[in-house]
Formats: structure tokens, sequence, C-alpha cells
């Protein structure tokens, strides 16, 4: 049995001249593809058969030998890779993320029922959240995340990932998500193929759609004046799936648009194939 280890270290000048495409391991029988900061999204491949482990948990590999993991927000420790191939032999990597500035942002002007809400408000929150973080929990094997993501509409970000939040003087927690600004009503497409997972109206949300790409990955639309898409359908890229609004947390018409792998959340305009289109 031949054990073959490699260690990515991100390197900020590599990834800087093609942060959407970096690709590692070239040639060999594990590789990945996508964004190796904190908040990347990575796209791993392996010879078709083979089983792969992300920090020694098995995870789902498609008949192609396409696989997911995300790398979090603060991520700090090396994630360690194994793929053992049909042939008895395996490979390992570590990949570690590239550490990123995270800006702070003053946020003012909210509903002041959004900073401190009612005892009600809270459970009706907590009540939401359970039902997100529940439909991350499921792997499917859709493959709609192994090509990179399409923004939903042009626009103008108004908020990174990452963020640290002071909303009405108050600090919260990181902007785990990033902002897209745009006329009210603007359509929202989908950013890449999945199955609607959930499509409701929730108290900070506002109008939600949560789409599953397989394999754990899955993006989320936030503040739709509009939803077009039921929980269950199956939607390709580039389908209307709501509108752009204000519903919820939002002091103007945009959209928070969210990527998460199980329930680590990750920067979507890190996992597009192109930087955001200005708005038109
Ligand atoms: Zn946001």
């Amino acid at each position: 049995m031949t054990i073959a280890r490699r260690r990515f270290l991100a390197a900020g000048a590599a990834f800087a001249l093609t942060p959407r495409m970096a690709v590692a391991g070239e040639g060999s029988r594990l590789t990945f593809r996508g964004s190796m900061e904190q908040g990347g999204l990575v796209v791993g491949l392996v010879v078709p058969g083979a089983k792969v482990s992300v920090n020694d948990l098995p995870g789902l590999v498609s008949p192609a030998g396409i696989f997911a993991f995300g790398l979090a927000y603060d991520c700090a420790a090396p994630v360690h890779v194994v793929a053992k191939f049909a042939d008895g032999s395996s490979e390992s990597s570590e990949v570690t993320a590239l550490a990123r500035q995270y800006q702070v942002q003053n946020i003012t002007g909210v509903a002041e029922h959004f900073v401190s809400p009612s005892p009600e408000e809270i459970e009706r929150m907590q009540r939401e959240h359970a039902l997100v973080v529940e439909a991350r929990k499921h792997e499917t094997d859709g493959v709609g995340f192994a090509e990179p993501f399409d923004w939903p509409f042009p626009g103008i970000l108004t908020s990174e990932y990452g963020s640290q939040r002071v909303i009405n003087g108050k600090p919260m927690g990181p902007h785990l998500g990033v902002d897209v600004a745009a006329p009210e009503g603007t359509p929202i497409r989908a950013p890449a193929d999945g199955v609607v997972t959930i499509a409701d109206d929730f108290f900070l949300e506002g109008g939600f759609t949560q789409l599953d790409h397989g394999h754990g990955v899955s993006s989320c639309c936030l503040h739709q004046s509009e939803r077009k898409v039921a929980a269950g359908a199956k939607v390709a890229r580039g389908d209307v799936i709501g509108l752009v609004g204000k519903t919820g947390r939002a002091t103007g018409p945009h959209m928070h648009w969210g990527l998460a792998w199980f329930q680590v959340k990750l920067d979507p305009s890190r996992a597009t194939r192109t930087p955001l289109p200005p708005a038109a």
C-alpha cells in the first residue's frame, strides 16, 4: 500500500491571481478547486470509486469522483482529507485556509424590534432557525455545487462576508453572507442547479428561499419581496426563484446571499465564476 502525503498552504500571491479557479494537486488522484481562503467552498475530485474522509468524517463522493467541503470564516487548523482508492492505496492532503482580514461595519436605522426582539419574536426566530439548521443536515447526491456559482443578479455589494456588525450601536455576530443591493423587484436567479428545501417568510430573514445543491452544499436568499418557487421544486441554474425586497431585518432593498456546507457558513462571493456584475 502506498500513502502519499501532500500539504497545500494557500499562498496569497497565487490565489490573488486566480482566486476563483485555484487548483491544487493537479495531475494527482486527489485534486481541489475553489477558494482556499477562510469562507471558501472547496470542490474535490478523486478518481471514481475512491472513498474520501474530511477531518476523519466520511463524505459523499459522486460517481464521477466529486466531493465538497467548506473552510469556516475563522478556520485556522489544517483540514485533513484522505482518499482511499479501489486498489487499496490511499492519499492524504492537508488544506490550510488563507487567513482573511474582516471589516467592522456600523449599521444604523434598523427597526428596534429586530435589534432587541420580544420574547415571542425570540421564540419565533429560534423556531425558524431550527428549520434552517435541520434542512442543512441533509447530504443529497446532487452535484449542482460542482461548477462555480453565478451571481443571482447584478448589483452593488453593500456588505462583505465576515464583517463584524454593530447594529444601532449594538455589537452583533459576524455577517456570514454577502449583501447585494438592487432595485426592489429585481429577479433573483438560482446560482446553480438545486432543489428548494425551504421557501417561507421568516422574522429576521423575510422572504427566505434555501436551495440544496448536493453533498451538504446549500445557498439561501433573504429579504425577498416575492418568492417564485415552492419547497420541493427542482430549479436549474438561471431560473428565477424570487424578487429582491426589503422584508425582515433590512434597511433597504437588497438580498442577503448565504452559502453553507452543512452548518458551516461560507462566502458565496468566493464561489462564483466571475466578480459581481455591476448594476445596469
Ligand atoms: Zn446580510
